[in-house]
């Protein structure tokens, strides 16, 4: 018998064995694609934040900058002596309208409870800091300046956990679980992302669909924030001299991962434009499409021990922040399966139960 089985190699998995690993646990990880072509986190846009509503996200938000801080000292390998994820410390700026700023003042009490260090603008002052903006219709404003958010490299990220859960001896190997009944392992962990209803039927996490667009602009603003523009809910950032810039519509059932182009010129470039006049002159220059592990029930992660199973955990749902969640859900799991609970983050709230009981928890904040 196996000691510990993770199904799904993405950065969830690989994670949750690296955290297992150090803990002496002995790991296989299954992965049905090593090549990670259509798996979430390649697909993904690498943001960190601590700018959420509920505070176990905002925590796992903060864990999640002290990880990357620390992962060239902590994932340093034979094979890999100077990992790195290509951190961007640039912040987030995430704007309401009116509608939302009562939210967004409370979200704002539970940063300060989290110790979160954001700061909180008018829309009226918003030109005096971010002086490319127009804060046409924007209430309040929400930003960091001191390095705690931003992005990676989600690919060298998922590199330099996975060479450090090996060194540590977990081992990864090609395969494709079509049912949980297939393993012989005294603990194991579907890891299986936007694929997770597969082998756990129950779970309400789908794939959905999301288009990311890169332009390219006459002028480049490098200090530019990950922003997002709740009022239209794209949001964007720079990338290597261009931007790009993520549309709120997303697809369910999607057949295919061919980019809904249409959705640039319907509202991903008005809404940059409005936002960011110099957007104007934009011109498109790429696309591409990955999957959220959407958790049709509230957006929120769907973590912990499968009540159904004497040795089944599950980590899934996590609908546009598993990339940045990954180290505080890895070592909660670890935590959980090897002392029975949460010792550091409690994130029982993000429990299976709520889920097979329908007991929503909404996270508002998704980009
Ligand atoms: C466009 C886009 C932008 C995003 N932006 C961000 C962002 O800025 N910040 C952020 O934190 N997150 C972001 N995300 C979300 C993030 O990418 C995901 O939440 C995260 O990758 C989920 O990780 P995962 O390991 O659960 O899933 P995945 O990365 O999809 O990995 C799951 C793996 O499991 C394997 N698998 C599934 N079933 C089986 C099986 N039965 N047998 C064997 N292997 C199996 C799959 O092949 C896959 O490799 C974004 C996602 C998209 C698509």
């Amino acid at each position: 018998m196996d000691d510990v089985v993770i199904i799904g190699g993405g950065i969830i998995g690989t994670a949750t064995a690296y955290f297992l690993s150090k803990e002496g646990r002995k790991v296989k990880v299954i992965e049905r694609d090593p090549t990670y072509k259509i798996a979430s986190f390649p697909l993904s846009l690498g943001g960190f934040r601590r700018q959420f509503f509920q505070k176990e996200n905002i925590l796992l938000g903060k864990f999640a900058k002290e990880f990357i801080f620390n992962l060239p000292k902590n994932l340093k390998t034979k094979k890999n002596p100077n990992p790195t994820a290509s951190m961007v410390p640039n912040g987030y700026l995430l704007m309401f309208g009116p509608d939302r700023a009562e939210e967004q003042y409370k979200a704002l009490e539970n940063h300060k409870e989290c110790d979160a260090g954001t700061k909180n603008i008018k829309g009226s002052e918003l030109p005096e800091f971010f002086p490319y903006i127009n804060n046409d219709g924007i209430e309040t404003a929400t930003y960091t300046d001191n390095e705690t958010e931003g992005w990676i490299d989600p690919f060298l990220f998922h590199g330099a956990l996975k060479s450090k859960a090996e060194e540590l001896g977990a081992k990864f190997i090609k395969g494709d679980i079509k049912n949980i009944s297939e393993i012989n392992a005294k603990t194991i962990v579907s890891a299986a992302g936007c694929w997770t209803k597969e082998l756990l039927g129950d779970i309400p996490v789908v794939p959905q669909k999301h288009t990311v667009f890169r332009v390219k602009c006459p002028k480049y603003i490098k200090e530019m924030p990950l922003t997002g523009d709740l009022t239209t809910g794209v949001y964007w950032r720079p990338e290597g001299g261009e931007y790009l810039a993520g549309s709120p519509i997303s697809t369910f059932d999607a057949k295919d991962l061919e980019p809904d182009w249409s959705h640039f010129d319907e509202l991903v470039w008005p809404a940059l434009a409005k936002r960011v006049p110099i957007f104007e002159e934009l011109k498109l220059t790429g696309a591409w499409a990955g999957y959220y592990d959407c958790n049709k029930l509230d957006n929120n992660a769907v973590v912990g021990k499968h009540p159904k199973y004497e040795n089944v955990y599950m980590a899934s749902g996590f609908t546009g922040r598993g990339l940045m969640q990954a180290p505080g859900i890895g070592r909660a799991l670890t935590e959980l399966i090897t002392t029975g609970k949460y010792q550091t983050i409690d994130i029982s709230v993000f429990g299976v139960d709520r889920v097979l009981n329908s007991k929503a928890r909404p996270e508002p904040y998704v980009l």
